[in-house]
């Protein structure tokens, strides 16, 4: 397997490390200066700025494989890119590729009616509005989403939504004006289970839409994009606004995740090769008991394994990212939900060793270590929690044998599908 770049996804990656070290690096203090002066749950002036830059530099969209409206890249080429915009926590938005704004054009793109692309997906992608995704329900263990409860009721040219939604990233943003919502629409509990849930795009300035709370990861609340716990109180949008159409909201989850993943583990590679580089600025910078602290106790191996982990992390994420180009998302499934699992373990570890080696500076807020430890270990949860994916994986693993009648152990043939 050779993970060579054509040549227009090369110019592409060069543009934008270009980019990011000479507009995305030097503005990361401005922005979050802005985010302070504005009060939190502001739009910083300077994102928009930078975001016209990108537009201007045709940096912009470059998510969106096989579509009309992206850059034209595969998921292998788009991830390199994703891991330079990683680097940084506000690259993503300002290139109009961060989550959950992909993830939500990607359904619209391909389950979105005509009118429904007209009014979400056009401004979407011109980066006037944003949106958000909401699945997770306090009252629900939601790694098992057949749990939503949340329900859709048809009335009339109308559904009429209530039940309660959390975490739903994106909607403190002043600029989210869509939720892509899944509820239950058969209220039937022996229906097949994943044929009872819908996805319905759900406006924010709706009636009976109530913030009760924004959540906070370990005090962090990242605003001004921030997770909301919403409430739903006969909320009503038109019949239209349904996609795709009633109990169709799994089907369109799974093709919403693939290339999100390989997003999110990609962008994480990125973080992880930004603490790795300042695991190494400060390991020689800093001196200890007569040497730099790099070169004290097992410092170097700390190093040596965190390269030799990250060169893993990728590697497996090109070959997932390439599988899903080549055979497609659902044989891709297993190498999919491997990465889900290994990179943000990986990452985190290498941040947590990064923190280490910055003494008490690396918990504070003069590094930005702590951020990052908090943004991996949420990863280990969001898009579903670790066991979930072994356990997909296991599966596949395990329905490789089977026992016959003799009580004997023998292999069968496994589908990818
Ligand atoms: C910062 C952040 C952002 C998020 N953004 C969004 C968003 O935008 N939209 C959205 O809908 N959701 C979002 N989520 C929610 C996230 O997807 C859920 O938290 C996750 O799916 C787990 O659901 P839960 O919290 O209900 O955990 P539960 O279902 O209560 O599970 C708790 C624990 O049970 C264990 N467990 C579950 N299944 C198994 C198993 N099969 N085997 C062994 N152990 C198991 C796991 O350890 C798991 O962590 C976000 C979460 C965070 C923290």
């Amino acid at each position: 397997m050779i993970f060579e770049l054509r040549k227009e996804a090369r110019d592409l990656l060069n543009r934008v490390k270009d980019f990011m070290e000479k507009e995305i690096f030097p503005n990361e203090q401005t922005y979050s200066n802005q985010v302070e002066e504005g009060g939190r749950w502001c739009v910083p002036p300077v994102l928009e700025e930078l975001k016209t830059k990108a537009k201007e530099a045709k940096l912009w969209n470059l998510f969106l494989p096989e579509s009309e409206y992206g850059a034209g890249l595969t998921n292998l080429e788009y991830a390199h890119l994703a891991e330079q915009m990683g680097r940084s926590g506000i690259a993503s938005e300002v290139f109009n590729c961060s989550a959950p704004d992909t993830g939500n054009m990607e359904v619209l793109v391909r389950y979105g009616s005509e009118a429904q692309k007209d009014e979400w997906l056009r401004p979407l992608l011109n980066g006037e509005i944003r949106s958000a995704f909401g699945m997770t329900e306090p009252g629900v263990a939601s790694s098992d989403a057949t749990n939503m409860a949340a329900t859709a009721v048809l009335d009339g040219d109308e559904y009429v939504i209530n039940g309660e939604k959390w975490w739903t990233s994106g909607a403190g943003d002043p600029r989210c004006k869509i939720i892509i919502f899944m509820c239950v629409t058969d209220q039937d509990p022996d229906a097949p289970r994943h044929k009872r849930h819908s996805m319905i795009l759900v406006p924010t300035d709706t009636k009976g839409i109530e913030t009760r709370k924004m959540m906070h990861v370990f005090g962090y609340d990242d605003a001004p994009h921030g997770h909301a716990h919403l409430k739903f109180d006969n909320v009503r949008v038109p019949k239209s606004n349904m996609l795709l159409g009633e109990g169709r909201g799994f089907e369109i989850a799974q093709g919403r995740l693939g290339p999100g993943r390989i997003h999110h583990c990609m962008r994480a590679i990125g973080l992880g090769e930004r603490a790795l580089e300042l695991m190494c600025k400060r390991g020689l910078s800093r001196v200890a008991f007569g040497k730099p602290i790099a070169h004290l106790g097992g410092n170097v191996d700390v190093i040596a394994n965190s390269r030799i982990e990250l060169n893993m992390a990728r590697l497996l994420t090109l070959q997932a990212a390439h599988m899903m180009d080549t055979v497609g998302n659902k044989v891709a499934a297993s190498e999919i939900a491997q990465i889900k699992v290994i990179v943000p373990n990986i990452v985190c570890d290498i941040v947590d060793r990064a923190i280490q080696m910055h003494g008490g500076a690396g918990v504070s807020q003069v590094f930005p270590l702590a951020k990052m430890y908090a943004g991996m270990r949420t990863l280990r949860l969001a898009d579903g929690p670790d066991e979930v994916h072994r356990r997909a994986i296991a599966r596949y693993e395990l329905g490789k044998y089977s026992i016959n009648a003799s009580g004997e152990v023998e292999s069968s043939e496994v589908s990818r599908s």
